[in-house]
């Protein structure tokens, strides 16, 4: 007996040194990166990029709505404003609006990179809140207002700007430089990034990394975390929606079956909310605590460094917020419900739309094996609705190019805490899939619980301070990626 209990006792206190050694050695995965001296920004730098905002590159749900005056302007804006650019490198355009800049580089042996984003905004929903003009207002108390100030004409504008300067200053890079710049990512963006891509895997480019919008530099918004956070996409969700619809008798309302089409789809969807996806820590999330678990305080350390004990306790704590819900799971969202015209009449049809955002494991043929099966009814029948992406690939963090990008974000940010993330999003980049491996998302602008909801929202805005630093940003990428 005394026996059993001595060993009971070691095996807990070996337990315990387990989880101590785990938590003390459960360090951080930055390297030294040495900040660099802020080159002088080109003059007017800010003004382009109002400019830029003040032209209305609206896409709207509607295509019927579509202004292409205004893409004729933006169109105009880059040759008139960048002409270094137009003049040294190819240029073809898509459907007229979208951009693709080719920089030649010296060693056609080096795979080229491709810088990305979209000039396209989304329309402004409550203009009487905000309380400046969405498009004109310029620049008030050193910041940058507008529709697109931080989605995403900051980025375009400064990859713009970054190479205009470095042209100007004589830069020949060896390693050819692709810009891509989509003018319909606003409304899924399948038309144009996809005819890009055709394009470069005609030209057999395989991209030694492509960089577009996505993860941000964060205060704030990281439960737990006091340091500034960039945040680096590695993979994004899959998305896809399936209409769910019911066919049955209809009737007076006065003598009602005992199931009606209603009865039976109302059913099926609380179905599928009581039942969601399964819950997983996914490669990418595993990444995210490696690197960002070592600046938790001493509780949250202790359980990010011990998952293999502490699973559950994690994903319960990551299920209680819808954004920490979205990280560990396929997200099942009814989005459409439609059925009956009259108080006394029982339709006969009813339907349905769910939207689902799939994590990287899962694809949209095992979210509809378990709708079916959760539903479990023959009378529903499901189909899917439009083309619908899996999941992203998950991109390599053990490479040259993920490191050239945590190294530049360093060097003109350098107390911030890098860390490759999940994006629950969709950007155009999920396209350029079949022509490189090595796919990023980050944007260099400062999101905060101040700031966050002016995306896609009201008094959109950037400070110049900020957007200089996203120009010299890209100008260390553009560097850098002839460094390796
Ligand atoms: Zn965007």
């Amino acid at each position: 007996m005394k026996k059993v209990l001595f060993l009971l006792i070691l095996l807990f206190l070996i337990f315990l040194a387990v989880i101590l050694y785990n938590t003390l050695n459960f360090k951080t995965s930055q390297t030294n990166v040495e900040a660099i001296e802020k080159i002088d920004i080109r003059e007017g730098a800010a003004l382009r990029l109002a400019e830029a905002i003040s032209i209305r590159t609206v896409s709207f749900e509607d295509e019927a709505d579509f202004d292409s005056t205004q893409f004729e302007l933006f169109n105009a804006f880059i040759s008139d404003k960048y002409p270094n650019l137009v003049s040294k490198t190819e240029h073809i355009t898509f459907n007229s609006y979208s951009h693709l800049f080719k920089l030649k580089g010296s060693d056609a042996n080096l795979d080229p990179v491709i810088l990305m984003g979209h000039h396209d905004v989304v329309p402004i929903a409550s203009p009487a809140i905000w309380s400046v003009h969405p498009f004109t207002e310029g620049i008030k108390n050193d910041t940058i207002y507008g529709r697109g100030a931080i989605d995403d004409k900051a980025a375009v504008i400064g990859i713009l700007e970054a190479i205009e300067q470095l042209l100007l200053e004589g830069f020949s890079p060896k390693r050819s430089v692709y810009f891509a710049f989509g003018h319909d990512e606003e409304v899924s963006g399948q038309r144009r990034a996809v005819e890009i891509v055709k394009h470069l895997q005609d030209q057999n480019v395989q991209a030694a990394f492509v960089l577009d919008e996505g993860g941000a530099l964060t205060t704030n918004l990281i439960p737990g975390v006091k340091e500034n956070t960039a945040i680096i996409g590695i993979a994004e969700k899959g998305y896809t929606s399936f209409e769910l619809s019911t066919n049955m008798m209809g009737g007076h309302s006065s003598q009602p079956a005992k199931e009606t089409s209603i009865d039976v789809l109302a059913t099926a969807i609380s179905k599928l909310k009581a039942n969601p996806l399964p819950r997983k820590i996914t490669p990418v999330l595993d990444a995210f605590m490696d690197h960002i678990g070592p600046y938790m305080d001493v509780k949250a350390r202790l359980v990010f460094a011990n998952r293999w004990l502490f699973q559950s306790l994690l994903l319960n704590e990551y299920e209680k917020s819808a954004q920490g819900n979205a990280t560990i799971r396929t997200t099942t969202s009814p989005t459409i419900f439609e059925a009956g015209i009259k108080e006394n009449v029982i339709p006969t049809a009813s339907r349905a739309v769910v939207n689902f955002r799939i994590i990287p494991g899962e694809t949209m043929e095992t979210v509809k094996e378990h709708i079916v099966s959760t539903i479990d009814d023959e009378r529903v029948e499901v189909a899917l609705k439009g083309s619908g992406s899996n999941p992203s690939p998950i991109s390599p963090i053990d490479n040259e190019p993920y490191r050239m990008i945590t190294q530049s974000i360093r060097e003109l940010y350098p107390n911030v805490v890098t860390t490759p993330n999940l994006l629950v999003g969709a950007t155009d980049s999920r396209f350029y899939t079949p022509i490189s491996k090595n796919i990023y998302r980050f944007t260099p602008i400062h999101m905060s619980p101040k700031n966050i909801n002016c995306f896609h929202g009201v008094d959109e805005r950037i400070p110049v301070v900020e957007f200089e630093n996203a120009i010299r940003f890209y100008r260390q990428i553009i560097l850098h990626s002839n460094g390796f």
